[in-house]
């Protein structure tokens, strides 16, 4: 590390503190004595999902995104939720420490999050997603499922469903045709 002020590369410590995923150190330099503000964080390599039929894509939270808030459409859900789920099913994945994983892997970790959270979405997703190969026959499903009225639509335990107001706002219809899990 070079001192911005006069590249000297002798520094002492001052202050570390936690900052987000990054670790922020207040530096001081031992030739001119100014501060200086340095922050280390974790390389982010490129994650790359294989899908079934072999293709590879980068990992991207957006479309992961899109997928479970299609399968939690109309659900008590808020967009928060879906969120931190994303951002739960983001770190576990680069915890894996490989720069491939297979699709189904991101599946399952969807499943195992939506089966906490909501019942009728976790049905829809597992149901739908297990006997499709590609996500544009499971967003069609979806799509299928949520046009119908309410107590056709799924399984549904009273105990399941919370006060929580939809707070997704509009856009559920949009369409994306390819949203990751296949
Ligand atoms: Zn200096």
């Amino acid at each position: 590390m070079k001192c911005p002020f006069c590249a000297s590369s002798d520094s002492r410590v001052v202050d570390t503190r936690e900052v987000g995923d990054a670790i922020r150190r207040r530096r001081e330099c031992q030739d001119c004595e100014q501060r200086y503000t340095t922050y280390e964080q974790v390389a982010k390599v490129t994650l790359l999902i294989v899908k079934r039929d072999g293709r590879r894509e980068p990992f991207d939270r957006q479309k992961l995104f899109e997928g479970i808030w299609k399968a939690c459409a109309k659900r008590p859900i808020s967009s928060q939720q879906i969120e931190s789920m994303v951002t739960s099913i983001e770190s576990e994945l680069y915890t894996l420490s490989k720069s491939e994983v297979p699709s189904r892997v991101l599946g399952e970790m969807v499943m195992d999050r939506l089966r906490q959270l909501d019942d009728v979405a976790y049905v829809r997703f597992a149901s739908v997603y297990r006997s499709f190969a590609d996500l544009d026959a499971f967003q069609r499903e979806v799509e299928h499922l949520t046009e119908r009225p309410p107590d056709e639509r799924c399984v549904q335990r009273p105990s399941a469903s919370t006060s929580e107001t939809d707070t997704r706002g509009g856009g559920a219809e949009s369409e994306t045709n390819d949203t990751h899990i296949n």
